[in-house]
């Protein structure tokens, strides 16, 4: 496999935080002095747009799983600190799965030799529970194992799409159907993880015969866009119960994707080393997409305000552990 890229980027600080920011960003550094020193691929300042942090890497991932390999691209940090700004995007600025999106059917549109078949997919993970967000009844799925399709979600929609606006109304719909109230909203999210999937077919063109028909070698790739659960501790939010349980589920399996990310940038998986994909829904539900020849990148999002020096340094060095 090749390295895991990561990036860095830093969300915009009011004028107060920006004053009295104890962070130091030069070139591929960031530094509080005398606290502590991180280097990374690419560090991304406040004033940066969606569009750069997306064409520093994520853009290479997308064209290479058109053309068959697997990939996945995880928003890591904190709560607020940015990650659904970056994945989905805002009003003012489009994310990394439109600009995504958009790529793909560019590419697909000018390859006069391939034909394509392209699905989408949308689910949570909420409390290890899998739901699909483009199928609202379709709660508390399983993963299941077979020959023929390695490692899937039972029962998890796959909608054909042909055109990057199908895709985004379809987006859209998932999220209008989180059965969340608009306030606890921000809670929510902060509590799950959200994966957006596209699965590219194609095969060589030959003239009047239908992709799905064809017995012809057929490529099957998937691109994976993870908008992941807050990375802040449990125990600093003061959470007891239902919170607590949320908190444990959630530290578990970003712990997991922290060791499952280590073992694979140490090359475990080439030397035949064991990596734990099996600990973690997050992590078995991405394996495929993460080992062998896939591509990865994290985007780890991060806020420079002072008060919140701790948190992202744990980020910072959760991030670190993947180069
Ligand atoms: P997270 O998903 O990590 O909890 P959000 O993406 O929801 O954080 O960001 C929190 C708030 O900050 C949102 O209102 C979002 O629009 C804003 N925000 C975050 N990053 C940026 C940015 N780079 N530029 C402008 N606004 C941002
Ligand atoms: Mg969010």
């Amino acid at each position: 496999m090749e390295r895991i890229h990561v990036t860095v980027r830093a969300r915009p600080l009011s004028a107060e935080d920006a004053k009295t920011s104890p962070w130091r960003i030069s070139g591929n550094s960031i530094a509080i002095p005398n606290y502590s020193k991180f280097e990374f691929d690419r560090i991304f300042g406040e004033d940066c747009k969606t569009f750069e942090v997306y064409e520093s890497k994520t853009k290479d991932i997308v064209a290479a799983a058109v053309r068959g390999f697997n990939g996945t691209v995880f928003a890591y940090g904190q709560t607020n600190s940015g990650k659904t700004h970056t994945i989905r995007g805002s009003a003012t600025e489009p994310g990394v799965i439109p600009l995504a999106v958009r790529d793909m059917f560019d590419i697909i549109q000018e390859d006069v030799d391939r034909e394509f078949l392209l699905r989408m997919s949308y689910m949570e993970i909420y409390n290890e529970d899998i739901n699909d967000l483009l199928a609202p009844e379709h709660r508390k799925l399983q993963i299941h194992e077979s020959l023929e399709r390695g490692i899937y979600v039972a029962g998890l929609r796959e909608e054909i799409v042909a055109s990057p606006e199908q895709v985004l109304d379809l987006m859209e719909f998932g999220e209008s159907h989180r059965h969340i109230g608009e306030t606890n909203m921000n809670l929510y999210s902060s509590r799950s993880h959200t994966i957006f999937r596209m699965i590219i077919e194609s095969r060589d063109k030959h003239e009047g015969e239908d992709i799905a028909n064809s017995c012809d070698a057929v490529r099957v790739s998937v691109l994976n866009l993870v908008d992941l659960a807050g990375s802040e501790r449990a125990a600093k939010t003061g959470a007891e119960g239902v919170r607590l349980k949320e908190g444990s589920h959630i530290n578990k399996s970003l712990m997991t994707l922290g060791t499952v990310i280590k073992k694979l940038s140490e090359g475990a998986e080439s030397q035949g080393g064991h990596v734990p994909y099996r600990d973690s829904k997050l992590t078995r539900i991405l394996q495929p997409a993460l080992g062998g020849n896939a591509n990865t990148a994290i985007i780890c999002n991060i806020t420079l305000a002072q008060i919140h020096a701790d948190e992202t340094k744990s980020s910072l060095q959760f991030a670190s552990r993947a180069l």
